[in-house]
């Protein structure tokens, strides 16, 4: 089976209607989708009607925005109700402040000569409340700044460069009680991008399991193959579901959909049991 549990649409930051990014799955083998925009649930029931008539399974996802000690991670809801109260209130409540970001990152940017980005970010995006770094990617590109998306992050849009703004998103707890509530399953999203020491890593590790968080992306676009063994020697130490997806947000522009290797046989997938 062919299964790629973590993708973006318009709906956020991926460059695809949902209707379409389904239909490229399909088209390329994908068996099992999960939609995951960021924080934001209203591209799913596009996905899941384009999924029905593509006869391939369709999971309701969602990526949210997370602030653990200083530092941003991903957390996917697997499986969630989109009509669940707590998660659709919850989600508000971390796109609130995205526009002020867009304004400040703007300014930042305006200081060292990069005109009109806040204007021309939010024509990247569809939705102006989802704005964020891709769209000024995208928008750096377009004016010729970078070369590319990846370019664009490197110098404008990480830590430390003149784009970046530090932002409050959800807490960890706080989003595993969304997803919970929701039904759902929590994955950590790409553990390997965090740059998490060893001993930081053990410690989120334990506190995601406990707030009842069930899974762990092993592989997934940004990861190498090293560190397809570390996560999934992690996922084994700390009895969680492993999860493949590829993180899709566009043509070229990294992974494909479905385009991943498939998990380690030891370990256990996270959509083991969830039936035809
Ligand atoms: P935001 O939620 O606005 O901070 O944007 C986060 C998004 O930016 C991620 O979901 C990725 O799509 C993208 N992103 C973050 N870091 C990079 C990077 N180094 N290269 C390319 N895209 C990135
Ligand atoms: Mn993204
Ligand atoms: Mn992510
Ligand atoms: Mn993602």
């Amino acid at each position: 089976m062919r299964v790629d549990l973590h993708c973006h649409s318009t709906a956020s930051d991926g460059a695809l209607e949902p209707a379409a990014v389904v239909e490229r799955a399909a088209a390329r083998g994908v068996d099992v989708l999960a939609l995951t925009d960021h924080d934001q649930l209203d591209g799913l029931a596009e996905a899941r009607e384009a999924a029905h008539a593509a006869r391939i399974k369709f999971v309701d996802g969602v990526e949210i925005s997370v602030s653990w000690r200083g530092t941003t991670l991903h957390v996917l809801g697997l499986r969630v109700d989109p009509t669940s109260e707590l998660l659709v209130d919850g989600l508000r409540t971390v796109r609130a402040g995205r526009l002020e970001r867009a304004r400040d990152m703007a300014r930042s940017l305006d200081e060292v000569g990069i005109a009109g980005s806040f204007e021309g970010a939010l024509q990247q995006a569809e939705d102006p409340a989802m704005v964020g770094r891709t769209h000024f990617a995208r928008y750096l590109v377009e004016i010729g700044a970078v070369p590319d998306v990846r370019g664009a992050f490197r110098r404008y849009l990480v830590p430390g460069k003149p784009g970046f703004v530090p932002h409050r998103w959800a807490a960890l707890g706080e989003a595993l009680g969304w997803i919970r509530a929701a039904g759902g399953h929590a994955v950590l999203a790409h553990p390997g991008r965090y740059g998490l020491s060893a001993g930081a890593m053990d410690e989120l590790l334990r506190e995601f399991c406990g707030g009842g968080g069930e899974g762990i992306e092993v592989v997934t676009g940004s990861h190498s193959p090293d560190q397809y063994g570390l996560f999934a020697a992690l996922a084994t130490h700390h009895g969680l579901a492993a999860s493949r997806g590829s993180d899709f947000h566009g043509p070229a522009e990294g992974v494909e959909l479905g385009g991943l290797p498939a998990l380690d046989p030891r370990l256990r997938p996270i959509w083991q049991g969830w039936g035809p």
